[in-house]
């Protein structure tokens, strides 16, 4: 049976809990366990899918099409282990499926209650497909003393219960802060937050404390004095140089050793942690960088691009370089070209993200304009795709008034609402007046490569699978006018209804595609679309 380590967090929020919980399963990997890492979001939305990314960051979609929180992405980034829609759940998923049931006459006339329904379906979720795992690591969002995630904490507390002694064990993430004015570290905040747990009757079994400074022996042996652990199972944990360097930091300050030793398991021989001290030597160590422009629009909010910041990071890792993302915000450029060549001719390649909605639109068609005429690397992902192939119609294809019926009606829909695709489980349909919440064209699609085209020659294969979320697609009808425009469309769905790929081959580098690459991507195996880019980009700063 596999057993159990939940993850909660005290003090403040932002402590890096999901870093930890994907720097465990990754240590305990290399000690060659199976894991799964799953997370417990207390908010009431059913998904993230509708959230503002300045809400909540970046929505991170599995193979499966599950619209996830972005620690999921941390998770798949650190073990390899593909996410799924049963790793993430959401107080609001457990009430809407208790609540139909409910509706259904299921509970056959019983008061339902959030001892035991709501707990049960926690504990349900937790031991979901776990047969074939040895670890599964169980992370609830928020912070202990939060009202939304008692039902969480309580269903820790009787599965940990259930499961029985060495089945499973929970770790809490706190803060000791400094104080300047004082020069002490304090640990105050740490035991009235274990206390605040332990009144929920979850005793932590080992503790991580983040801290500005390094954690003197006395106060980690207070901290076990006041929290009921032994003092080595007290976990400092200074802010780290790169998040991939966490995985190595915490096994120095003894967190595998210490989890397994919770459990009654003696650590034997040495782990190989190889993998991450290349990534960290190729990260401390670059041959050179290059600047990549990414013209976004929620470019306030790193969290937002989560996926595609590390993506780039990794085509980095790849080339040997240091990738600086210089972000910028499209409404910049809109009727103001003199802003466009002052942000843009600094960058040795230019990205255009995801997005959803009309603005900031004019402003990444502009960035696709200047990286065609300029002949810097280009790389559209989803809208950027969308937005290339509207700039080719209008600049090259003479079709002026180009648009996409995301930003409205339009005579000249070169990107519309897809309506019909052919989905994992059938024919999908939608309707323009439909939910917004789970239903776009989402996971993993395959798409079929033309044999000579320059994607096809980077990825080594014609056939690919890439996850998507998006409700719009370059329209087929227009693909005439946009290959004499000289934009290829290099990859199709197998049926050969839905564009998945276009392209330049007269350009240096530019590629368009209607999936999202970033959220495959690992530092120990950069995605080659990201590996091509960032080797592209390294060219063309030898030339300027
Ligand atoms: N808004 C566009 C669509 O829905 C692009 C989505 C995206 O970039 N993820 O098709």
């Amino acid at each position: 049976m596999a057993r159990f380590i939940f993850i909660t967090g005290g003090v403040v929020s932002s402590l890096g809990k999901g870093l930890m919980a994907a720097s465990l399963a990754a240590l305990l990997q290399a000690r060659g366990y199976r894991v799964r890492i799953r997370k417990f979001d207390p908010y009431l939305n059913v998904d993230p899918g509708t959230m503002s990314p300045y809400q909540h960051g970046e929505v991170y979609v599995t193979d499966d099409g599950a619209e996830t929180d972005l620690d999921l992405g941390h998770y798949e980034r650190f073990t390899g282990v593909a996410s799924r829609q049963s790793d993430n759940i959401t107080s609001g998923r457990i009430y809407k499926t208790i609540i139909e049931r409910e509706r259904r006459g299921d509970y056959l006339g019983a008061t339902v209650q959030v001892i035991p329904h709501v707990t049960d379906a926690i504990k349900t979720f937790a031991r979901a497909e776990t047969d074939d795992l040895d670890f599964v690591l169980c992370e609830i969002g928020g912070t202990v003393g939060d009202i939304e995630s008692l039902p969480f904490i309580e269903a820790i507390r009787q599965l940990k219960n259930e499961v029985g002694r060495g089945q499973a064990i929970s770790i809490h993430t706190t803060l000791v802060p400094y104080i300047a004015a004082a020069g002490e570290l304090k640990t105050k905040p740490t035991q009235h937050s274990v206390r605040e747990l332990a009144a929920l009757g979850v005793q932590p079994d080992v503790l991580v404390c983040r801290c500005e400074h390094p954690l003197p022996a006395s106060e980690r042996a207070k901290i076990a004095l006041f929290c009921n652990v032994p003092a080595s199972a007290v976990i400092p944990a200074l802010d780290a140089k790169s998040i991939y360097a966490v995985p190595l930091q915490y096994h120095g300050e003894g967190l595998d050793t210490e989890v397994l030793r919770a459990f009654g398991i003696e650590p034997e021989g040495s782990l190989d942690l190889t993998r991450w001290q290349k990534i960290v030597h190729a990260l401390t160590n670059p041959e050179g960088e290059v600047t990549v422009g990414v013209v976004g629009k929620y470019v306030g909010l790193q969290d937002a691009y989560k996926s595609l910041n590390e993506a780039l990071v990794h085509g980095g890792i790849a080339n040997r370089v240091k990738v600086n993302i210089r972000w910028i915000d499209a409404e910049l450029f809109e009727g103001n070209k003199g802003e466009i060549a002052g942000q843009l001719e600094p960058c040795d390649a230019i990205l255009v993200p995801g997005a959803f909605g009309e603005r900031g639109a004019e402003g990444k068609i502009e960035s696709v304009r200047f990286a065609r005429e300029r002949e810097i690397p280009y790389f559209g992902i989803c809208f950027g795709m969308q937005m290339a192939c509207i700039e080719g119609a209008r600049d090259l294809a003479g079709i002026e008034t180009a648009s996409s019926t995301e930003f409205g009606p339009t005579e000249e829909p070169v990107v519309g609402l897809i309506t019909e695709w052919m989905g994992r489980d059938g024919l999908e349909k939608r309707q323009a007046s439909g939910d917004m919440g789970g239903t776009m064209r989402l996971g993993a699609y395959t798409a079929a490569l033309t044999g000579n085209s320059v994607v096809a020659s980077i990825y080594g294969t014609d056939s690919i699978s890439e996850r998507h979320r998006h409700r719009y697609e370059v329209n087929t009808g227009y693909k005439d006018a946009l290959e004499k425009g000289g934009l290829v469309f290099s990859g199709m769905s197998p049926d050969g209804t839905l564009p998945e790929i276009v392209e330049r081959p007269d350009h240096p580098w530019f590629v368009g595609v209607q999936f999202h690459p970033e959220l495959k991507s690992k530092p120990f195996d950069p995605h080659p679309l990201f590996a091509s880019f960032i080797a592209a980009a390294v060219k063309q700063s030898r030339l300027v």
